[in-house]
């Protein structure tokens, strides 16, 4: 008889029978109030009735067409409609089937059109488990150990996260600025950088939203040295943070490369990468993809994704209920000592777990996060140590399941 594998390890003893919206149910009928969506990924909530009627009427249309074979009208309209969200200039639209996939494609078309090796990535970084990606992360001992030797050509930079440096914003800015130039002329010298890869909120490591001010410096230093900037929007992209795209909380930054995957298919196996066309055309043909890359399911249902974003106001949405739910959670807090720091952006809410020194705590944040799930509310935690809880409900949460969020919340605090 065959047996799940270890390595598969279950952050809650929930078996999902069936979803609808904001709510997951299990085989018994008891009701969850999904706060997780999946990581980040169903972003129109379980089983939005116009991304599954699209997705049917696809399967019995045509299921798969392999895009090297033969092209396939769900991909062509899904360029076309996400020509409407994406920033001015990023033209050009690549598809696969994770964000790690994603992720390794941009380094790929990185390396491609400059000629240079090396990516530079920031600490406490996610940005996937397969193998280049793995290379990249930093947010976990757990995803690298035991699996060297990784992919070369990886230099790392502080990210300012400066509550856990205990510092101002722009003293933690001025840090990792200053100490990326350092590595820009020492071990990863200017010349031989092919990319910067950022996440506008680091996510997997701990929900801290990236400051303007140093995003604004990667860009200047991209464009002084002829370095790339690849947004890993895999979490942050398709309205989770309140904007479209997690880097227009900066205003007149684009980056070079997106990359996103999660809240495009809002559960079906999507990524993609888009860039402006003279930069992926550095990218030869047959370099890049896979088999199931733009499969026709997921991209029929990516269109009904896009449009139920845009009909239902989810961007805005996700602004106005993360509002309110960091307030609530603020309140909640209070009194409470071994909460330090709460942050949000959106729908992307961080609730830092520290003990009586200040230091991460996570087998606290473990403890409330288990009393959650008791109480019928999923959540997940992050953070290098996994003292971060945090909340990502789907993006049509409503104003009445916040409120219900916060009161299972307040009882397992
Ligand atoms: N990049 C970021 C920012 C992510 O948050 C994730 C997943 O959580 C990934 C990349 C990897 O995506 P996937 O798990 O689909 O390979």
């Amino acid at each position: 008889m065959a047996q799940l594998a270890p390595q598969l390890k279950q952050a809650t003893p929930v078996q999902a029978a069936r979803g609808e919206g904001v709510y997951l149910y299990d085989t018994d009928g008891r009701r969850y109030l999904d706060f997780t969506a999946g990581i980040g990924v169903t972003s129109t909530g379980h089983c939005h009735p116009k991304v599954v009627a699209a997705a049917q009427e696809q399967v019995a249309t045509l299921i798969h067409g392999q895009y090297t074979t033969v092209m396939h009208q769900p991909l062509l309209t899904l360029v076309e409609k996400m020509g409407e969200v994406l920033p001015d200039g990023i033209d050009s639209v690549f598809f696969v089937n994770s964000g790690s996939e994603a992720v390794e494609a941009s380094v790929r078309l990185a390396r491609q059109a400059t000629g240079r090796s090396t990516i530079i990535a920031f600490d406490g970084g996610f940005h996937g488990r397969t193998m280049g990606a793995a290379a990249l992360t930093t947010s976990g001992a757990k995803i690298r150990a035991g699996i060297g030797p990784m992919m070369g050509g990886v230099a790392f930079a502080p990210f300012p996260y400066a509550y856990r440096y205990g510092w101002t914003e722009d003293q933690a800015v001025d840090f990792a600025l200053r100490e990326l130039d350092r590595v820009l002329a020492s071990t990863a010298p200017a010349s031989d950088v092919a990319a910067f890869i950022v996440e506008p909120v680091l996510g997997e490591g701990g929900y801290v939203p990236t400051p303007a001010r140093f995003l604004q410096g990667l860009r200047e230093r991209a464009d002084r040295h002829g370095i790339l900037f690849i947004a890993d929007e895999v979490q942050t992209g398709y309205g989770r943070t309140g904007r479209f795209w997690g880097h227009q909380h900066v205003d007149g930054l684009t980056p070079d490369i997106i990359v996103t995957a999660k809240g495009l298919a809002s559960g079906f196996p999507l990524s993609a990468i888009a860039a402006p066309k003279a930069l992926m055309e550095k990218a030869w043909p047959g370099s890049q993809g896979g088999t199931y890359g733009g499969n026709a399911v997921a991209c029929a249902a990516a269109i009904a994704v896009l449009e139920v974003v845009q009909e239902e106001g989810l961007v805005e949405n996700a602004r106005v209920q993360g509002e309110k739910l960091v307030a609530g959670v603020r309140e909640a807090a209070e009194g409470i000592g071994a909460i330090g720091d709460i942050r949000g952006r959106g729908l992307m809410v961080g609730i830092e777990f520290v003990d009586a020194n200040g230091n991460p705590d996570g087998a606290t944040a473990a403890k409330v996060h288990a009393a959650a799930a008791a109480q019928g509310l999923l959540l997940l935690t992050c953070g290098v140590q996994g003292n971060v809880v945090r909340m990502i409900p789907p993006l049509v949460v409503t104003s009445e399941q916040v409120d219900e969020g916060l009161a299972l919340w307040t009882k397992a605090l």
